[in-house]
């Protein structure tokens, strides 16, 4: 008798925790640090970024790309601290100002249930939403890991910051990309 298939996990690395929403959380707001790290990106670009990561109606103004830069600078030294408890620290203040209570929303059934702790599920400025949502799956990945929730890629001449999701050693690069040019270049460095 056939055994019943278990369904696929939703990403294929062994020992990632989050996964479904957590998932595209992380992959979002990874994706916007990184492209706002461009001082010359343009709304354009950040709203091809959100429509990646299922946003609806993403128009993004000039206005608002200055202040998801600004928002993207306060969340990114969460990514850089050195200790678990500067990373609490520093999520803390973000969440003391974000100040609204978390709560569920589906956007009148538009969405799946996610959490929202920005002032309006639908008229919130996008940089609010952003450092809101941005601080709120910070906090969870401490709070559930105990360990600090990400970090800058270790490869020389890239600045990309990552979320780290998954158990074991910490994870130091950006991407496989990255992980595969430094490792490269190290074998060639032993000769
Ligand atoms: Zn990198």
């Amino acid at each position: 008798m056939p055994t019943p298939t278990a369904p696929e996990p939703a990403r294929p690395e062994p020992h990632v925790i989050a996964v479904g929403a957590i998932q595209g959380l992380v992959d979002r707001t990874t994706d916007l640090l990184n492209t706002l790290a461009d001082p010359e990106v343009t709304p354009d670009e950040i709203t091809a970024v959100l429509r990646e990561h299922g946003e609806t109606d993403p128009a993004t103004t000039a206005e608002d790309v200055a202040d998801l830069r600004t928002a993207a600078g306060e969340l990114r030294p969460v990514l850089t601290a050195d200790s678990l408890d500067l990373a609490a620290e520093r999520v803390n203040a973000l969440l003391a100002r974000a100040a609204h209570p978390p709560r569920l929303s589906n956007h009148g059934g538009a969405f799946t249930w996610h959490i929202h702790v920005d002032s309006d599920d639908e008229e919130a400025p996008l940089a609010e939403w952003f450092l809101a949502s941005a601080g709120m799956l910070l906090a969870l990945l401490i709070s559930d890991r105990q360990r600090l929730p990400g970090g800058v890629c270790a490869a020389r001449g890239c600045e990309r910051v990552f979320i780290d999701t998954a158990h074991g050693s910490r994870r130091r690069y950006c991407s496989r990309r990255c992980a595969t040019r430094e490792r490269v270049a190290a074998h060639r460095a032993r000769g």
